[in-house]
């Protein structure tokens, strides 16, 4: 029993990382199974995790991957620099996320304090709303509102959602907790927004309009909520619940490296293949190409093509990749999922986001100022089309990185059409009007790096973020790998990965669902759990998400 908050549940209250830290595996499979090849596509988190724990039980797995490895996880390299990196997608991870943490320890990767705002990792914060500019140090150097919002906050989920008893609940891994709360607030909150709770909350109902404004701005945690304002409750409540936005870390040089290691990695104990295996070997270096097409073959079998035209066969399919990619990019037989799993596939909505990079000579915000005695800039929250502004200090002697602005929803519309040089230029005129004696162009050395998801081809967005009325197809995506009751022609194709997850934006919830996959594979394959360490499909009956009615 965990001791601390972690992603454990409220959905679906398996313990992940413990069916993972089992020295008893996740399961067997008969020996005439061994060497079965299974398609993986994509080569993000979640599909590397599906391909490495089957490669652990005794399968082939083959990897398809459209662009490059890592996918949402992508540490893009400075120019002319050896690891001087932009995080452009994850890049805080949070302690709960156990089942995440749990291959960045056996990877050997190492992590820091993610410099947050207001944490002490950041060592200055400053906010800018409504053309007023606050400089704090910690939570105490605000004014009395902001601590009135946060007691807002903390009042409004208490009172409405039951946070204590709940968080509790998750903490002690007390399923039948769990669900007994839970459940009740999925029936009364599915339907009903993220502003909806707070606006229409007893803890901000009697405070200002100001009060709202300065939540959806600053927020809790990592700041800047109002661009989920419009998503069910339920996407915010997971968050909060299960801890993802505290005590984050980033990964040092880079969270692309976790299923980079993992690709190379040398499993101890492998079912079938010889030690030394990896998947790097399996695979002699490289991944196949996009994935173009996937049928149902013969023998109930699959066809998967690739970009080249060129058509394998698998015994079972695990689509990691954005769902969406199945009606857009690559030609799926409809015949292979019902049409309640395509209606709940196509209204899956995605958030956008874009982050835009530079890099400086050095760290120069970690020195004081000599005449205010504050750090000269500061991680930077505002209203102005910047939004979130967060500073990496790569140590001594070393170039630090300047992300000039992290927006989601409309503000990362407002940069789309926009090349990363003007996105660039429009983040540092925002910072001047914050910052009007500081000259940050001075330090920025190379070209800025941008990213914005919605605009290339193998993600179509950010990561989902779930409308009101959106449960059910949630639970239709998460619970796919249950197919016993499904008919033969809809069986052996699994759905991992961001957008199958209860937590979209949060690796973790790509990881767990890589590992439902696995139990599904290794289930349809004929293989068992042991009895001592049973899977996330073996508990299913018990813990199954609730179902609301059709
Ligand atoms: C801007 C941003 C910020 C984020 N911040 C955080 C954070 O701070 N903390 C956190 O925990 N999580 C964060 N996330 C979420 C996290 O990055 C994702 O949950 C995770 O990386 C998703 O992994 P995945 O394997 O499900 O999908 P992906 O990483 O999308 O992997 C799918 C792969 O499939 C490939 N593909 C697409 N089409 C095909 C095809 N036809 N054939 C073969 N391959 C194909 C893609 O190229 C991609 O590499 C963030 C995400 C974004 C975008």
């Amino acid at each position: 029993m965990s001791a601390a908050v972690s992603v454990f549940g409220p959905d679906f209250p398996f313990a992940y990382d413990d069916w993972l830290a089992s020295a008893e595996g996740l399961g067997a499979l008969k020996p005439s199974r061994f060497g079965t090849r299974v398609a993986v596509v994509g080569a993000g988190v979640s599909g590397m995790v599906t391909a490495y724990e089957l490669m652990r039980l005794g399968l082939q797995p083959v990897l398809f991957e459209a662009g490059r490895m890592g996918g949402r996880l992508r540490s893009e390299r400075f120019p002319n620099t050896n690891d001087v990196v932009a995080e452009l997608g994850g890049m805080r991870f949070p302690e709960s996320a156990t089942t995440f943490n749990h291959y960045v320890s056996l990877t050997g990767l190492h992590t820091q304090p993610f410099p947050n705002p207001l944490t002490e990792a950041a060592l200055s914060t400053v906010i800018d709303l409504s053309g007023e500019t606050l400089y704090a140090e910690n939570a105490d150097d605000l004014p009395s509102i902001y601590k009135e919002v946060a007691n807002a906050w903390q009042q409004a989920l208490n009172e409405e959602a039951s946070f204590k008893p709940l968080q509790e609940a998750i903490k002690n891994r007390d399923a039948a907790g769990i669900k007994a709360l839970w459940d009740p607030l999925v029936y009364e909150w599915d339907d009903r927004t993220f502003y909806d709770f707070v606006s229409t909350s007893n803890a901000f109902k009697n405070l200002s309009f100001r009060h709202r404004e300065i939540f959806g701005q600053v927020g809790f945690g990592t700041g800047g909520w109002d661009s989920d304002f419009r998503n069910t409750m339920l996407e915010i409540l997971r968050v909060v619940l299960t801890a993802c936005d505290d005590h984050q870390s980033l990964i040092v040089g880079g969270a692309e490296q976790l299923p980079r290691k993992l690709w190379q990695h040398e499993p101890e104990n492998t079912a079938h293949w010889p030690a030394g295996t990896s998947l790097s070997s399996l695979h002699k270096g490289a991944t196949r190409g996009a994935v173009t097409a996937i049928t149902r073959a013969n023998n109930n079998t699959f066809a998967v093509t690739d970009q080249y035209n060129s058509t394998e066969s698998f015994d079972a399919v695990v689509v990691c990749c954005q769902s969406w990619l199945l009606t857009t990019s690559i030609k799926t037989d409809e015949s292979l999922f019902s049409q309640q799993h395509w209606m709940a596939l196509d209204r899956t909505s995605y958030m956008q986001s874009s982050k835009t990079f530079v890099m400086v000579d050095e760290a120069f915000w970690t020195k004081r100022d000599e005449k205010s005695g504050r750090y000269p800039m500061s991680m930077t929250l505002t209203d102005r089309l910047t939004r979130g502004t967060y500073l990496f200090d790569n140590g001594p002697d070393r170039p630090g990185v300047i992300c000039l602005t992290y927006t989601w929803m409309a503000d990362a519309l407002k940069m789309l059409p926009l090349s990363a040089e003007r996105r660039a230029e429009l983040a540092l005129s925002a910072l001047e009007k914050i910052y009007p004696d500081l000259n940050i162009r001075r330090h920025i050395v190379g070209h800025p790096i941008t990213v914005s998801w919605e605009d290339d081809e193998n993600f179509l967005g950010a990561f989902k973020g779930a409308l009101p009325g959106h449960y059910r197809y949630n639970r239709r995506m998460y619970t796919h790998f249950m197919q016993q009751d499904f008919p033969s022609s809809q069986t052996g194709i699994f759905l991992a990965g961001d957008d199958v997850s209860w937590t979209p934006g949060w690796a973790e919830g790509a990881v767990q669902t890589a590992l439902n996959a696995v139990w599904g594979v290794l289930n349809h394959l004929g293989g068992e759990t042991h009895t001592t360490n049973p899977g996330p499909g073996d508990q299913f009956e018990q813990l199954q998400p609730v179902q609301l009615p059709e």
